[in-house]
């Protein structure tokens, strides 16, 4: 039965065919969606290092990878981050989907790993629970250099300690990510925004002296004022920062147990000699955050600065429904981190060999060497129609392949093959048989 099918199938195709269903008029173009990005050959090279990376470091500490799905329940990611947040009243894409239930395609990564914690009991075993993820993220927001409405990020998060180690462990781990990628001019800066014990008092001083300057600040400023007080320090308006730079500082307002998960964090820091500012307005933009926040930020991307940014967000667990699990995670960017890379070719695994038959006849032997040369892990390129050896050879060279196969009746009658070196143009003949083949492919490798 299941043998028939492709040929009704085939059959029925035909038919379409001669009825004239396929002679359409031609239709108009469909674009990309503003904000979003094709990845193309020649770029994704960068986003493939930066993942392979990634993935190698990231298990040399631990970590292991979590895929949640790209859409949640809407609650999800209004509960944790925060409903007053820019995030959740402006940036998610939110729809009704046919069951009437509200969705959003995910803002952001950590509210997902933690619910897939909490529903698969990831949290059952002792100790702290390490998980990485990587994939696109969805906000509504202004398009600009390096930001996109679909953007993808590489994240992390460990759950299940409170330990000050856990985050001086994590941007420790950060460094050495940029160590590897050479990304090697790079700030990183830390603060600790306090927790819900010793945020409310620090909150109710902040709004007091906010209001004292309210008519000085900028819209966003006033509009932030009465919902989220502390995104208030986030604002990169020029003529505010004078202002602003009068308010009350976190890190001043600390409660003991705060204070002191900051202290051990930086000495932490210190004994693996990171170089580190407290910035005492970095407050990150979502509700969970509390005590360490965190961003490495690089000169190379101008005014959107930061590389990667995350924290500790102990209360977000039990936010969302699930069991007092402390956590800390950070979140990168990939796609200021392809900006921030150095040029270079990051083109791994590239093709080795072009086969160039010389006439119809020898297609069929090309093939079978094709394919055999694939199986012996060697990247063969051929070429589906039948071409001169010139346009073969010129072929070789826009792909920027080392070497070439080429052969006719005659070479194959000989058993040989011309092995042309397409950098030098030099040539050799070599028997025609697949080990002597390797051989010469391998010496050269
Ligand atoms: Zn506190
Ligand atoms: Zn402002």
């Amino acid at each position: 039965m299941t043998r028939r099918r492709p040929l009704e199938l085939r059959a029925r195709l035909a038919a379409l065919e001669s009825s004239g269903v396929w002679l359409r008029p031609r239709q108009e173009m469909i674009h990309r969606i503003k904000g979003t990005q094709d990845l193309l050959p020649g770029q994704i090279e960068k986003w493939q290092f930066l993942e392979q990376k990634a993935r190698d470091l990231f298990a040399r500490y631990g970590y292991s990878e979590i895929r949640t799905p790209i859409f949640e329940e809407t609650e999800l990611f209004s509960r944790s981050i925060g409903t007053e947040t820019d995030i959740v009243q402006k940036e998610m894409y939110t729809f009704i989907d046919k069951g009437e239930k509200s969705l959003t395609l995910r803002p952001e990564g950590t509210a997902p790993v933690v619910r897939a914690c909490i529903e698969n009991n990831l949290f059952a075993g002792s100790g702290a629970t390490k998980l990485f993820y990587m994939g696109p993220m969805f906000r509504y927001e202004r398009p600009q250099k390096g930001r996109f409405r679909q953007f993808y990020q590489i994240g992390a998060e460990v759950l299940g300690s409170d330990s000050p180690d856990v985050d001086a462990e994590v941007i420790e781990m950060l460094v050495q990510f940029l160590q590897e990628v050479e990304i090697l001019s790079y700030q990183v800066q830390i603060n600790s925004i306090g927790c819900h014990q010793c945020r409310p008092q620090y909150l109710a001083a902040l709004r007091e002296k906010i209001a004292g300057i309210l008519p000085r600040l900028c819209g966003d400023c006033n509009r932030r004022a009465a919902t989220n007080p502390l995104r208030v320090l986030d604002c990169k308006v020029e003529e505010d920062q004078p202002y602003i730079n009068t308010l009350p500082s976190t890190v001043d307002s600390l409660c003991e147990v705060c204070r002191d998960h900051f202290l051990a964090v930086r000495k932490a820091l210190e004994k693996q000699e990171i170089r580190y500012q407290i910035n005492s307005r970095l407050v990150r933009g979502l509700d969970y955050y509390e005590k360490t926040t965190f961003e490495i930020t690089s000169d190379h991307l101008g005014a959107q600065n930061a590389l990667v940014g995350g924290g500790r967000y102990d209360g977000l667990s039990q936010c969302i429904g699930g069991p007092e699990v402390c956590g800390f995670g950070f979140a990168l960017g990939q796609e200021r981190f392809v900006l921030a890379l150095p040029e270079k070719d990051y083109s791994g695994g590239r093709l080795q060999i072009y086969l160039a038959p010389l006439g119809p006849e020898c297609s069929e032997y090309a093939v079978a060497l094709a394919a055999r040369l694939r199986r012996q892990g060697v990247p063969t390129f051929l070429e589906f129609e039948s071409r001169s050896l010139k346009a073969q050879l010129r072929q070789a060279d826009r792909l920027g392949i080392p070497f070439a196969l080429i052969f006719g009746l005659d070479e194959l009658q000989r058993k040989e093959i011309q092995c042309r070196n397409m950098r030098t143009g030099s040539q050799t003949a070599i028997s025609s048989d697949i080990e002597s083949l390797l051989g010469w492919i391998r010496t050269r490798e």
